[in-house]
């Protein structure tokens, strides 16, 4: 049954699967997530979930309307996210975050599951976009660790500095593409299925291999590439400074030095359960007292649970076990990989799962 474009903002949307191509491998894990037959990796090691963002990827690469979430269930005509948000942002978003952000969903959710380790790189700060970028939104993200691949032993992340870098001996590292001295500069955190690490715009990063995650980020595409060879690509120096010249661009990395301690305390996020009824918990991984930009809630649904858009829209992943969602239009089957856009118009909707559901639970950028 098709319905109109309003009346489609009054129900959950089931959204399309939408990978994008990126200059590494991974995806596999994607693929066995999602149930597709003989899961492999390929250079498409992202899905990008419920997205209003164009990738940006670098050169011949580039292909307009990448990224880009598409409703292709109850429409006649499969049609953006975007363009509807943009037609009912009220109904979508909710009036008070079109108030803060515009027509803008206000955050960016992927899956990503890198085969191998990725590279070295930051973000900029809101800050900076807006002075050098012409855009609101930075690049702060956050990594919700899925699964790690059985056949790595010691699954990591790269993140901040440990020591000591000045500007100019890390461009130099740079220069000679001295790789090793760059990843021992930096903390090396082990990681495992249920950690969350909190990466603020300007820190250096890499995701070691083997890693399958939620990304939850900012709204852009924007990264400035510190380790510019990788097996894939081997980046122009036009791609790995957003545009700009490279020292205003690098001015942006954040050279604070952390310990351990504060890695831990700072980076790495402790959950907590902030709503229970009965057996069924929605679990804050990682909110807004860590940052403004986003928040990322797991729902553990035990026989029923039902929740509220609370007036904004959010983005669903359903992780684990089967049931379905129950909204004032009718309901929609629930399996592990089922992504859903759920309109602020919603409101109250309940999960009824027999046999239990666990939900990822994506909420933007507080408004
Ligand atoms: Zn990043």
């Amino acid at each position: 049954m098709n319905v109109s474009p309003k009346q489609l903002t009054q129900a959950p949307i089931v959204l399309e699967p939408n990978r994008v191509w990126r200059f590494y491998d991974g995806g596999k894990m994607i693929d066995r997530f999602k149930g597709l037959a003989n899961p492999k990796d390929s250079l498409f090691p992202e899905e990008w979930v419920g997205s209003c963002v164009q990738a940006t990827n670098p050169g011949e690469h580039f292909k307009k309307g990448e990224g880009l979430a598409i409703i292709g269930s109850g429409v006649s005509e499969p049609v953006s996210l975007k363009s509807l948000i943009e037609q009912f942002p009220e109904e979508m978003l909710g009036p008070r975050h079109v108030k803060t952000h515009g027509a803008n969903p206000a955050m960016l959710v992927k899956l990503l599951d890198a085969a191998i380790r990725l590279i070295i790189h930051a973000h900029p700060t809101k800050e900076f976009a807006r002075t050098h970028l012409n855009d609101c939104f930075g690049k702060t993200e956050a990594w919700f660790v899925l699964e790690t691949r059985p056949e790595v032993a010691d699954p990591y992340v790269l993140i901040a500095f440990k020591d000591e870098v000045s500007c100019p001996r890390y461009k130099d590292m740079m220069l000679k593409n001295d790789i090793d001295e760059m990843m021992r500069v930096m903390h090396r955190v082990p990681v495992k299925a249920g950690d969350v690490v909190y990466v603020k715009a300007g820190v250096p990063h890499a995701i070691g291999e083997g890693i399958f995650m939620v990304e939850l980020q900012e709204p852009s595409d924007y990264s400035i590439i510190l380790e510019q060879m990788c097996p894939a690509y081997t980046f122009r120096q036009e791609e790995c400074y957003l545009g700009l010249d490279p020292d205003t661009t690098l001015s942006v990395i954040d050279h604070r030095v952390y310990t351990p301690d504060e890695v831990r305390q700072e980076l790495v996020i402790k959950s907590k359960v902030i709503r229970k009824d009965g057996e069924s918990a929605e679990v804050q991984l990682l909110g807004y007292d860590t940052t403004e930009c986003f928040a990322g809630h797991r729902l553990d649904v035990k026989t029923s649970f039902s929740d509220t858009t609370d007036g904004r829209g959010s983005i669903l992943i359903v992780l684990d076990g089967e049931g379905k969602l129950v909204h004032n239009r009718g309901e929609i089957p629930l399996k592990r990989g089922v992504e859903l856009f759920v309109p602020a118009a919603v409101g109250t909707h309940e999960f009824l799962a027999p046999k239990g559901l666990t939900v990822f639970k994506c909420l933007p950028a507080q408004a």
